[in-house]
Parts: C-alpha cells; sequence; structure tokens
C-alpha cells in the first residue's frame, strides 16, 4: 500500500511553468511545497525543447507588459534565482513589411511605454543589414530593434528554478503522474498520484499541453489542445559572433512566418512548421524531412546562407493551446485549485513574470495591480472563453 503524504502545496507538471510557481510559492512562505512531474524535470513536455526566445515585442499589450516583468529576471539570473539560464543576448529584431508598418509602430511604443525606450526602437533595414550582415532584407519595410533581446536555454532555466526552488524547502516527486484532484465539499483536499495520495489544501495545475485532464471530473474544462511544434539547427559560422559577417539576431519575420536565433557563435535554429496530429501517450514524433525542407526554403529567403548549412538536429515538443493562443491563468473550480497552462508556443519568456504574480495572488488572496492600474493577469483568466472574453491582439501582423 502507498502511503499519504501531506503538503501546503502540490504543483502539477515540472516543466518551467511549474518549476517557477513552485518557487515563488516557497518565497511567499509555503513551506511544504511539492512538485510532482510525471516524467523527469524539464524532460517530457515543450520546455526541453524550446527556442527559448526572450522578445519584449508582441501584439497584445497584456502580454508586453508580463514580458515586461520577466526580461530582467533572464538578465540578472545568477543574483535573482542563482545558477545560471544560459541568456544570451543576440539583439532581437522583428520584421515587418509595408502593411504592417503602423501596428509595429503601435506595438513598439506599448513595449517603450512597458520597460522603456532604451530597450525598443523602429529602425529602418537598412541600419538592420548593417547590425546583422547575415541578414537580407528585401520586402521588409521596418524592423523593432531590441538590443537586450535574446535568447536562454529552457531546460537549463528549469532546472536552476528547481534547484533555487529545493533550497528554500520545495520537494519534486519525479516519475510521479497527478491521476486526479481530489475535492471535498467545494474545496480541494489533495491528489492522487501514481504512487499515492498527497494532502494539500493547494492544487496548481502547471500540466502545460495537458490541461486540466486532472481536474475535468470536477467540471473543470478549459479548451486546451495539445499542437507539435519543431525547431531545427543547423552549423552557421559566425551566426552568433559579433563582427562576423554571418552574425544574425534573435528574430521574427512576419514577412516569411517564420523566427530564429544564432546558438552559441556557430549555430542557428529555427522553428519549423509542424503537422497537427498529436498522441500525448506516445511524444513528438521527430520533425520530417518536407517538414525541414520548407522551413529552410522559407528561412533561407531572409537568411541565404541556411541554403547550404549542413543539418546538426531536430526537436519537436507538445504545447497545449488555447483559442487565443494566451494561457490560462487563475482560479478555477474548487477552492484551492489554480491553473497555469495552455502556454500556446509563447510560455517561456513569460514563466518569471507568471509565477510571480500566481504566488502573489495565490498567498495574498487579491489581484496583483500592474503600474497602469490594471490586475495583471486578469485579461487570462480561465473563464474569458465560456463569457466570450476572449485575448485579441490590438496591433496584429499576419502571422503572430
Ligand atoms: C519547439 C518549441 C519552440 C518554442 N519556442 C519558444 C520560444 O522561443 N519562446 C517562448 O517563450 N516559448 C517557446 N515555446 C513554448 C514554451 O516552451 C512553452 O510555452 C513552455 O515551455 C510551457 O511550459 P510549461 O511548464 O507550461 O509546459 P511543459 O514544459 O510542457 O511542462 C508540463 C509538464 O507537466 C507534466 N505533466 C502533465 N500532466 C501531468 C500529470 N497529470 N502529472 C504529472 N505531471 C504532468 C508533463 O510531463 C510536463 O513535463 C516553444 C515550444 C516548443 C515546443
Amino acid at each position: 500500500m502507498t502511503a499519504t503524504r501531506s503538503a501546503d502545496a502540490v504543483v502539477v507538471g515540472g516543466g518551467v511553468i511549474g518549476a517557477a510557481i513552485a518557487y515563488h510559492l516557497a518565497l511567499a512562505g509555503l513551506e511544504r511545497v511539492v512538485v510532482c512531474e510525471q516524467s523527469r524535470i524539464a524532460s517530457q513536455g515543450a520546455t526541453a525543447r524550446s527556442g527559448g526566445l526572450l522578445r519584449l515585442h508582441h501584439t497584445t499589450a497584456c502580454d508586453t507588459r508580463l514580458t515586461a516583468l520577466s526580461l530582467p529576471t533572464f538578465e540578472q539570473w545568477g543574483e535573482v534565482i542563482g545558477g545560471d539560464c544560459g541568456y544570451r543576448r543576440t539583439g532581437f529584431a522583428m520584421l515587418v513589411g509595408e502593411e504592417h508598418v503602423a501596428a509595429l509602430r503601435v506595438n513598439t511604443a506599448v513595449a517603450a511605454e512597458a520597460m522603456s525606450y532604451e530597450r525598443v526602437e523602429v529602425i529602418d533595414p537598412d541600419q538592420a543589414g548593417t547590425l546583422f550582415p547575415g541578414l537580407d532584407l528585401a520586402g521588409v519595410a521596418a524592423v523593432a530593434y531590441e538590443p537586450s533581446g535574446g535568447y536562454a536555454d529552457p531546460a537549463a532555466t528549469a532546472t536552476s528554478l528547481i534547484a533555487a526552488a529545493r533550497r528554500i524547502g520545495v520537494s519534486e516527486a519525479e516519475g510521479t503522474r497527478v491521476v486526479r484532484v481530489l475535492e471535498r465539499e467545494g474545496a480541494v483536499t489533495g491528489v492522487e498520484t501514481s504512487a499515492g495520495r498527497i494532502e494539500a489544501p493547494l492544487v496548481v495545475l502547471t500540466s502545460g499541453a495537458w490541461g486540466a485532464e486532472s481536474a475535468a471530473h470536477l467540471g473543470v474544462e478549459v479548451p486546451v489542445v495539445p499542437r507539435r511544434i519543431g525547431l531545427a539547427q543547423v552549423a552557421l559560422p559566425g551566426a552568433g559572433r559579433r563582427g562576423s559577417d554571418n552574425q544574425l539576431p534573435t528574430c521574427i519575420d512576419d514577412t516569411i512566418g517564420s523566427y530564429f536565433r544564432p546558438g552559441g557563435t556557430d549555430r542557428f535554429f529555427f522553428g519549423v512548421q509542424s503537422h497537427p496530429d498529436v498522441d500525448l501517450e506516445q511524444g513528438a514524433a521527430p520533425l520530417t524531412g518536407d517538414e525541414v525542407n520548407a522551413a529552410v526554403a522559407a528561412v533561407s529567403r531572409r537568411v541565404p546562407a541556411v541554403t547550404s548549412a549542413p543539418l546538426v538536429g531536430t526537436r519537436a515538443g507538445y504545447d497545449g493551446y488555447t483559442p487565443d493562443k494566451r494561457p490560462v491563468i487563475g482560479p478555477a473550480g474548487p477552492d484551492g485549485l489554480y491553473l497555469a497552462l495552455g502556454f500556446s508556443g509563447g510560455g517561456f519568456k513569460l514563466a518569471p513574470a507568471v509565477a510571480e504574480l500566481a504566488a502573489r495572488e495565490i498567498s495574498e488572496g487579491e489581484a496583483v495591480i500592474g503600474k497602469a492600474g490594471e490586475p495583471l493577469l486578469e485579461p487570462y483568466r480561465p473563464q474569458r472563453f465560456a463569457n466570450g472574453n476572449l485575448i485579441t491582439p490590438e496591433a496584429p501582423y499576419a502571422h503572430i
């Protein structure tokens, strides 16, 4: 027979969001926080496969504000969290065509307001070409440039968060699947796991593409569907080296519908559009040659050197997607149940901010208000789908 344990909180899922929330719950004073991960920390879900792009630029002000709270943590990781998240400052460039220049200016102004004008500016393609000679900017009308943008290592980020959490009392239960959330008289009482029961008054579901399936029997329904997304890596000498003829930024290119970044000094990573068939039990199927070739064809319009660059590797993973491609964050169902999942391909950069805000509102019992007076997590509430309050971009592009 398996023993019953007890905790102040159970976090379900050991990706970057679960690791960050566990850390912040412990910082907020919860003494016994347990992270249940069905596999190993940061190995099964999106976090382990993520591109790790860090950028302020978004098309929705609520996303921009959250990112503005997150980025300083990545930049000062050693002092704030301890350890190394693999942050590399490469500069970030958002590329748009003529029809989206006005939107680019709107989104850049929102980003500047959320952080500062030193952080983001609109430059013309010639300036971008001088900064990053590896780019062919044909068809690009304007560029939003963030000198501090770049990338970090998502697996290192999650493991360093878990290490920091462990130092302040959090424990992990790896290889432990939460089968269902337990409830009595309208309040959470714990979880039933593959290794026995854990009693707890607070359960936080950070189960990514697996959504809220462990609470579905309680009537908690969120429209999160798993989607397979991919990344390919080629050898491109100088891609990440300052002053090189191949130097490239971390980039989202709306004109070709792709994103990419350097990796170290001599590698180059780019997004691969992936087929929608998923089987969560099987894990994400490897990218096919056709999928990678299509991505190479698209990205080589912007980075011509990719055409002849040797493929070094590919990876694919599942993330949970919602109808408005924004995460689900907040209380749902019985008292003591909190959701932070469905990050729809963009959760890595948000993790520090989401975790801090979620832990604060859980421990203080009220929503955290931003500097412009807005409750920062309010737009992301689980109830928005039933209420028809989906998040819509204020200044959209063709692809993001
Ligand atoms: C190829 C790719 C590229 C990406 N690029 C970027 C990027 O450049 N920038 C960015 O910001 N984001 C990016 N993302 C998205 C980002 O990585 C995810 O949004 C983020 O990692 C989600 O973290 P998570 O903790 O919510 O989910 P996950 O990392 O998926 O973690 C969820 C965990 O929950 C566990 N779990 C689920 N159910 C249970 C259960 N019942 N019991 C126990 N454990 C359970 C799973 O095993 C898993 O480990 C990318 C994703 C992919 C796949």
